[in-house]
């Protein structure tokens, strides 16, 4: 009896060992691939890189394909979900944004409630739009041009009056910006994609979510984790890249961010992808450190073809402030366009004209919340009919 108790007992306690000892072994293998597997600097194609970026001197690039990277994570551990469609995320975008803007929306509203608006209506529309983190300038501006507007068509109904509203601000939100993401791969290499802007922005995020997103148009994505500043960027990204399934090549912590990013472009170049996004550092320590190393990254990156896109990450509910410190980016590397983040959490949307009017580029992509699909591309009209309802 004791005998057969005590088998049982050794039994059991065998099995648990050999349990631990493979889930042990397991969890090591897995660390193994997160940043083992070196990948051996490719060569990168000799023509492009004369052709592309002749000013940037030979040495530079000797010094990149020196530095340490950790390798290419194949992120395939987690089962990948489906993201949401485009069509999905302009719905999101109006019902977001109606939520979010409701008092921009109200203040429109309300002053175009009655048929015929006084001077005390018309400024308190002009304060709320300064509110709105409009700008001084543009908020007259749009207040002038609604009333121009209303006069010369001797609309009646409060109807007529906010159609005419609608209109008007279509035509200020829109500015006539052309807001192609230029995202498509060329005859021989990926397009590539840096995203820039102060820490904290959510520039880590929004470039996992724009793999997705890009990924959800059948392109082929390879993630760049170039923000080697931040220990947890680059496993943030990767993070990002297991949920979407994408490549990522990423750095050591504190090794070159240039060096990170001509990497990328290279496994790009040889994995045939179509786009090739790096996530880079913001420190916006001074503006010469800040051109020495986002500057440095862009030139290098560019060197196996000239990129394609520039994303200057902007937190919108920094307003103003963030306008200025996003200024000092686009005085250092050549903007194309703006992804406004985080503009579920103000009412400040009125930053968009802001922006584009400062830095005279235009609001591509706009970050709905924390989630893997609230990214969506901005739409002038989808905005206003968001906003107005
Ligand atoms: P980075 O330092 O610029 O790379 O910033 P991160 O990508 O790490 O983002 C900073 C914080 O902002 C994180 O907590 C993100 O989840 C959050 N965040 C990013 N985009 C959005 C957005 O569109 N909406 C909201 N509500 N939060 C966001």
């Amino acid at each position: 009896m004791i005998d057969s108790s005590l088998v049982i007992f050794l039994a059991v306690a065998a099995v648990l060992v050999i349990a631990i000892t493979a889930l042990a072994l397991s969890k090591k293998s897995r660390g193994k691939v997160q940043s083992a597997a070196p990948v051996v600097p490719a060569k990168a194609p000799e023509a492009p890189i004369q052709t592309s970026q002749p000013e940037v001197e030979l040495a530079e690039v000797s010094d990149v394909t020196e530095a340490e990277i950790l390798g290419t994570v194949e992120s395939k551990s987690i089962p990948v979900d489906v993201p949401e469609s485009m069509e999905g995320r302009k719905v999101k975008l109006r019902e977001r944004l109606g939520r979010s803007q409701g008092s921009l929306g109200q203040a429109f509203r309300q002053t175009f409630a009655n048929s015929t608006i006084g001077e005390a209506a018309w400024q308190d529309l002009e304060d709320t739009l300064i509110m709105a983190d409009l700008g001084v300038s543009a908020a007259t501006g749009i207040v002038e041009s609604l009333k121009n507007a209303v006069k010369k068509s001797g609309a009646s109904s409060a109807d007529e009056l906010q159609e005419i509203a609608k209109s008007e601000l279509i035509k200020l939100v829109d500015g006539g910006f052309d807001r192609t993401l230029h995202i498509d791969r060329h005859s021989d290499r990926p397009a590539v994609v840096l995203t820039v802007g102060v820490n904290g922005t959510g520039k880590t995020t929004t470039t996992g979510k724009l793999a997705r997103m890009l990924s959800s148009q059948d392109k082929d994505v390879l993630l760049g984790a170039a923000d080697t500043f931040r220990a947890a960027a680059a496993e943030q990204l990767t993070t990002w890249g297991d949920r979407v399934g994408v490549p990522v090549v990423r750095g050591a912590e504190g090794s070159d961010p240039a060096a990170v990013a001509f990497e990328s472009v290279t496994a790009g170049l040889e994995q045939e992808v179509d786009v090739v996004l790096i996530d880079t550092a913001g420190r916006l320590h001074t503006k010469q450190g800040l051109m020495d190393e986002l500057g440095k990254v862009y030139r290098v990156a560019g060197k196996l073809g000239a990129i394609d896109e520039v994303l200057l990450v902007i937190d919108a509910t920094t307003g103003q402030n963030g306008l200025m410190q996003a200024k000092v980016f686009s005085e250092v590397v050549p903007v194309t366009g703006v992804v406004l983040s985080k503009l579920d959490g103000t009412a400040k949307g009125g930053i968009i004209v802001a922006i584009q009017e400062s830095l005279g580029v235009p609001v591509k992509l706009v970050g709905l919340g924390e989630g893997p699909d609230d990214l969506a591309p901005f739409d002038a009209a989808d905005f206003v009919t968001g906003l107005l309802g």
